[in-house]
């Protein structure tokens, strides 16, 4: 397979659909909400009773402007929608309403570790409805709350070679609609549908194959699976003398195989025309620049900035910045911090508080310690009040505590409360110190005999005597003085 690999360059391009953060539907009133019971959220606009007539939301087109503008694309001063028409139980109108030949934005790029994918177009467009064909065996049923709802489908050119890259892509695209505040970016509740144009070709030659579409991926897990085995499948073809089949393919998560769904619908199908119900889409400069003002610092500009302010790693940089609110989290942190402690605070998010995170299943959102008391812990370990063991027993006593308003939560609180300061006396160790040597003389007798690697069990022993609390460096010393 390898060889065949070096043989074959994979073309891959990107259609993903985002489902916009707006309040209400692309076109009329109706509420986005996700939770409410099936077909509750419609009206007759979105139900395309005839004589009824759409109004644009201007939400939309602020939202899909931020992306464009982030993306470095051309934000078209006049975009139309046009008509997509196809027949579909979930789609009441016969039609879609959509962008086709004026898309708003177009010619942007994704960055991908040096590389630029390029945005072909980003337009705007309406979601159907859904069928639902497993709750009743023998009757399929149909739910129109999403139909109307505000969607942007971006895509991209065919710039991406290997499915690892696509995934990458994705995930840099849903880091910047979350950042955005456009989208919630959650995959698995559709918010993001992803599609994906593949075709092999021969390394090195300018020929491309033909291409299959992959419908429908729904984890960013599922987008990587079904090209890889897309792309063995082209290529297998091939090799045996077959040519690929321009068609629609569906994946199957489990079995990790695609296979054909349908013969693929050319554009002229859809018999697109202008929309007669809609006025043009007019975007000033002024508008334009307002948004572009109103842009939030982006992932990558929140990085640069991490590494410069709080001298952090590019790793760590890279890790506290994929996600927005967790950059907020570790700069709320730093704020509250004696010292310059920024990458302990920086180490302490990415294991310590990440790995609750995942053990949880739950974003920083739903993380319940309060910023303050992480950065009152650091504050304890880098004045030399508790050792880092010590810290990690203070910070599962905080976990105990879920309310951040609970003064029991304050690390501060549980050392004073548990008697965990560390004992700096030296008299008071030396004590401790004494009374190790003395219970264990064949071991001192050893240790005077010159196997100094001894010393590691003593101090075993005296941390062990004084519950962790004794501060290292003077046990050290003095068990180096005492042995002597
Ligand atoms: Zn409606």
């Amino acid at each position: 397979m390898n060889s065949l690999n070096d043989k074959y360059e994979p073309v891959i391009g990107l259609e993903v659909h985002a489902q916009m953060k707006t309040a209400s539907k692309a076109f009329c009133k109706c509420s986005t909400n996700f939770h409410a019971p099936p077909n509750t959220n419609v009206c007759p606009v979105c139900l395309g009773h005839p004589g009824t007539l759409p109004v644009l939301n201007k939400n939309l087109v602020e939202y899909i402007m931020r992306l464009g503008i982030a993306t470095e694309c051309d934000v078209r001063e006049r975009s139309i929608f046009a008509r997509k028409n196809y027949f579909y139980p979930d789609l009441p109108k016969g039609y879609q309403i959509s962008q086709y030949d004026q898309p708003i934005c177009s010619g942007g790029h994704i960055e991908l570790a040096g590389r630029k994918i390029g945005i072909t177009r980003i337009h705007m467009e309406e979601d159907s409805g859904k069928s639902i064909h497993d709750l009743a065996s023998d009757e399929s049923l149909v739910d129109l709350n999403r139909c109307g709802v505000a969607l942007i489908e971006i895509v991209s050119e065919p710039d991406i070679t290997t499915p690892q890259e696509a995934y990458d892509y994705l995930m840099k695209l849903k880091q910047l609609v979350v950042y955005l505040d456009i989208c919630d970016g959650n995959m698995e509740e559709g918010s993001l549908r992803c599609d994906a144009n593949v075709s092999v070709k021969l390394k090195g030659t300018g020929k491309l194959g033909t291409k299959c579409e992959v419908k429908n991926l729904n984890s960013f897990r599922n987008v990587y699976d079904a090209l890889e085995y897309e792309i063995g499948r082209q290529i297998g073809m091939i090799e045996s003398g077959n040519s690929v089949i321009h068609q629609t393919m569906t994946f199957d998560a489990r079995t990790k195989k695609t296979s054909p769904m349908r013969s693929k619908e050319e554009a002229h199908d859809y018999r697109y025309f202008p929309e007669p119900d809609l006025v043009t889409v007019y975007v000033d400069e002024k508008w334009k620049e307002k948004t572009r003002s109103m842009l939030p610092e982006l992932p990558q500009m929140k990085a640069e900035r991490f590494k410069k302010i709080y001298a952090l790693p590019d790793y760590d940089a890279d890790v506290l910045t994929q996600d927005r609110e967790l950059a907020d989290y570790f700069e709320s942190v730093c704020k509250h911090l004696k010292g310059n402690n920024s990458k302990s605070a920086s180490n302490w998010i990415m294991t310590e508080v990440m790995r609750v995170l995942n053990d949880e299943k739950i974003g920083i959102a739903d993380y319940w310690i309060d910023p303050v008391n992480i950065a009152s812990l650091i504050n304890l370990i880098a004045d030399g009040r508790i050792s880092n063991n010590i810290a990690k027993e203070v910070y599962t006593n905080m976990l105990l505590v879920k309310d951040p308003s609970n003064k029991q939560q304050n690390p501060e609180v549980i050392v004073n409360e548990k008697g965990l300061l560390q004992v700096t006396d030296s008299s008071e160790i030396e004590k401790i110190v004494r009374k190790v040597i003395e219970d264990n003389p064949n071991e001192a007798a050893r240790y005077k005999g010159g196997e100094t690697k001894l010393l590691g069990f003593f101090v075993g022993k005296v941390m062990k005597e004084s519950k962790g609390k004794a501060n290292p460096k003077t046990v050290n010393e003095l068990l180096i003085s005492n042995l002597g």
